[in-house]
């Protein structure tokens, strides 16, 4: 399959050091709990932990939804659920990427039901071309029209996720 560069690791590195400044300053004197939202997260979610300057706390949840990668179907499945109470914690989910934000609307709607005290979204990715449900990404890595992208995490079919670069597939 071919493939094109679409961001360098060193523009990533940046990316993810300017976030985390962000989210730094933002939860001064906080003790924010981040969830990372399984698989495609992991190497985003690490690298965004380790610039954080205020005390974190960091838990999990996989969402699986129904249909083919390509195409989001919106039935969303929770196959491993946050841990760690969230009531009263000051959250940020961390996506690796934002479609349809059919997951991410899912999700935020089940976590609120549980009585935050806030709520915020970090996502990677924005690709806003297909958008469906209104979601408010309160940090944002990068914003792409469209493509399927892949590395940096990002599979397509499983493979791909352990590229240093993201590419977006031809
Ligand atoms: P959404 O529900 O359509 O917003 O899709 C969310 C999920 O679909 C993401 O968390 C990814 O796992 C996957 N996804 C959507 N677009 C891409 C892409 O371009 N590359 C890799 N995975 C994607």
């Amino acid at each position: 399959m071919e493939k094109e560069l679409l961001f360098s690791e060193e523009t990533i590195k940046g990316r993810v050091k300017a976030l985390a400044k962000s989210i730094s300053s933002d939860y001064k004197g906080e003790e924010p709990l981040f969830i990372g939202v399984l698989n495609g997260v992991i190497f985003f979610f690490a690298d965004l932990m380790r610039e954080m300057t205020v005390p974190v706390t960091m838990d999990f949840l996989r969402a699986t939804s129904y249909g083919s990668r390509m195409n989001s179907s919106g039935v969303v499945r929770i196959t491993k659920d946050v841990e760690i109470p969230v009531r009263g914690r000051h959250l940020i989910l961390v996506e690796d990427i934002v479609d349809t934000g059919l997951t991410l609307s899912y999700i935020t709607r089940k976590i609120r039901a549980e009585k935050p005290e806030s709520l915020r979204i970090c996502a990677l990715i924005d690709k806003s071309e297909r958008r469906q449900e209104k979601v408010s990404i309160d940090y944002r890595g990068f914003l792409v029209q469209g493509g399927f992208i892949v590395g940096y995490g990002l599979d397509y079919e499983n493979r791909y996720r352990n590229l240093r670069d993201i590419y977006v597939i031809k």
